[in-house]
């Protein structure tokens, strides 16, 4: 089946994180300067502004922060999935991540939920990170 929803804008900024996905590696920005990590990419530390930072690996496990659920597609790729979440995860290493949470039904997320991350193939060149029950 074709995949139907937005693929990822590639850029000099993010082409880093989206080439780790691909190796299922999930990178996040970490500043040199004072050691702060975030995602998603910005050119510069959201903490101290310092504009020297480099490419980490993090586990990919955390727990669900906060979601939403959504009852509308605004997106057509998006109707076939309805109801679906956008969820707030923090990682273990304190850093939290906007994503989906798949594999479980809207009914059953519930905040502090432990999660992990899990890899779409979506085609051969791109593959997103998503979250799914860390028990699964
Ligand atoms: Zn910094």
């Amino acid at each position: 089946m074709d995949y139907t929803k937005p693929l990822p804008l590639v850029t000099d900024l993010n082409r880093p994180h989206w080439e780790g996905a691909r190796r299922r590696e999930f990178l996040v920005q970490q500043c040199a300067s004072c050691g702060h990590r975030w995602f998603p990419p910005l050119p510069n530390c959201n903490r101290c502004l310092s504009t020297d930072y480099r490419w980490t690996p993090v586990k990919g496990t955390g727990k669900v922060y906060s979601f939403i659920v959504y009852y509308q597609a605004w997106l057509e790729g998006f109707k076939q999935e309805l109801p679906y979440n956008v969820a707030l995860i923090e990682l273990d290493e304190g850093l939290r991540v906007v994503n989906n949470v798949v594999g479980v039904g809207s009914d059953e997320l519930r905040i502090g939920m432990p999660v992990r991350v899990a890899y779409d193939e979506v085609s051969p060149e791109v593959v997103i990170p998503r979250f799914v029950p860390a028990d699964t």
